[in-house]
């Protein structure tokens, strides 16, 4: 007689519903077999799932956003569950999870900017992209950010596309962000900004430059912004780039060439590329007037009313998972016993979305391969206490009425920003 074996079910928590939390789930249902399965929980602090795709993707970027596609798809499996609006931490620890679960997955990224540590910096007028990003995204933690756009310069520090998404929010014509999905506190302060110089700032030469190709081959596209990059400063970088220079690195130069070449144009915005400027002091008594740069020729003091920094990301820390510089400490991902971590918490800030979805597979491999027998132990729903967990079909009603609230106004969709807000679209 054959006796048909259960399959054995293996629980795993992912911390965190971002990118690398998605693909992390992914990968392990795609690791199925007759050995083991999977019931994936994901745990998210927010109301609303995505991270960055929801709250780092700059809003004129539509087609990035459609990754999200993927994430419902893994989210419409039977075995995988979402509980949006429950934080890890102080009600339910790490540890918990950790004794209930096979594996806990730390998917939790990276959200704390990298300070410059150079005098001024916590001047008003003084903040991280950390901040300004979420802001103009609709993130409920950061809808009361302050940010004086009345006076007519900006500046953004760092090379990297970070620093090139800030520089084109604060440069784009606002009009251009009616069709997107920014947060309407933002564009509201767009439309009222006196900004209209936004200087974006390397340390280092273009050469080195941290920008990937197509976001600086999207800049002579632009329509209602000027684009300022000095010839002599790509020339220099070419010089010294070498003969045989590495393929990202010429295609970067290529295109700075374009933008180099194209002709002035004579609207309201322009943006300006500064090279081997390095960040020395913010200037200002109560709020940022200025800031001084020290550059091969001596230096040089630019006068503006807000200073931006992207030069990266450090993680935040959970109680009972460990950090060091930034990031959860981890060999190729195995953090401690049935403790993984992905994505950027893992590797720090680096790579594009699809970066994660390798990142993930590998991690998960060596998940598997550790694994015994399931354990049995129960799950998150023996830990919450609160009526106001968002479970998936809530998260999909909160999703339809922001695209169609976005409809009827020509844009993908209107995001709510308040959690209490967030709560009742969801019925809850
Ligand atoms: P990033 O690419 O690492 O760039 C950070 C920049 O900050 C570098 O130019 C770095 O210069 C500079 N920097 C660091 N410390 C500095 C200091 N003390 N003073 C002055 N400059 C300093 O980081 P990111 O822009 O935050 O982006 C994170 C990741 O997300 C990247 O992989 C990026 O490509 C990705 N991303 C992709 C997109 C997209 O695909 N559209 C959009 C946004 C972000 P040095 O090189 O001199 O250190």
């Amino acid at each position: 007689m054959i006796e048909e074996m259960a399959m054995p079910l293996f629980k795993v928590a992912i911390i965190g519903a971002g990118p690398a939390g998605y693909f992390a789930a992914q990968a392990l249902q795609n690791l199925q077999n007759d050995e083991h399965s999977f019931a994936i929980d994901m745990i998210e602090r927010l109301p609303t799932p995505w991270g960055l795709v929801r709250s780092g993707v700059a809003p004129d970027h539509p087609k990035i956003k459609t990754v999200a596609k993927v994430f419902e798809k893994i989210a419409a499996d039977p075995n995988f569950r979402l509980f949006a609006n429950v934080e890890i931490g102080a009600e339910i620890t790490v540890a918990q999870l950790t004794e209930k679960y096979d594996a806990v997955i730390i998917a939790t990224g990276s959200s704390l900017g990298k300070k410059l540590g150079i005098p001024g910096e916590d001047l008003f007028g003084s903040m991280s992209a950390a901040d300004f990003v979420p802001w103009y995204n609709a993130h409920p933690d950061f809808a009361d950010v302050d940010v004086p756009l009345h006076c007519d310069t900006a500046v953004v520090i760092g090379a990297g596309n970070v620093a090139m998404d800030v520089a084109r929010m604060l440069a784009l014509e606002p009009n251009e962000l009616d069709s997107t999905d920014t947060a309407d506190h933002a564009i509201e302060a767009f439309k009222k900004s006196s900004v209209r110089d936004v200087y974006i700032s390397a340390r280092r030469g273009p050469e080195h430059a941290a920008f990937t190709s197509p976001e600086l081959r999207e800049l002579p596209k632009l329509e209602h912004t000027n684009v300022i990059m000095a010839r002599s400063d790509i020339d220099a970088a070419i010089v010294r780039a070498g003969d045989a220079p590495e393929k990202d690195v010429k295609s970067n130069l290529d295109a700075m060439l374009l933008i180099a070449d194209l002709p002035r144009g004579n609207h309201e915005r322009t943006m300006h590329f500064l090279f081997q400027h390095t960040p020395k002091e913010i200037l200002g008594t109560e709020h940022v007037e200025g800031l001084v740069y020290s550059t091969p020729n001596g230096d040089v003091t630019i006068k503006c009313g807000l200073v931006i920094t992207a030069i990266g990301y450090q993680a935040a820390s959970i109680e009972g998972v460990p950090y060091e510089n930034g990031k959860v400490v981890n060999i190729d991902g195995r953090v401690k016993e049935n403790m993984y971590v992905v994505g950027w918490a893992k590797r720090g800030p680096s790579g594009v979305i699809g970066t994660n979805k390798s990142d993930a597979a590998g991690v998960m491999e060596l998940l598997v391969s550790d694994l015994k027998g399931p354990k049995g132990a129960g799950d998150i729903t023996e830990l919450i206490t609160s009526q106001k967990v968002i479970d998936q079909a809530a998260w999909q009603r909160i999703n339809e009425a922001e695209v169609a609230a976005g409809e009827a106004r020509g844009k993908p969709r209107v995001k709510s920003v308040g959690r209490q807000e967030l709560l009742k679209l969801a019925s809850l």
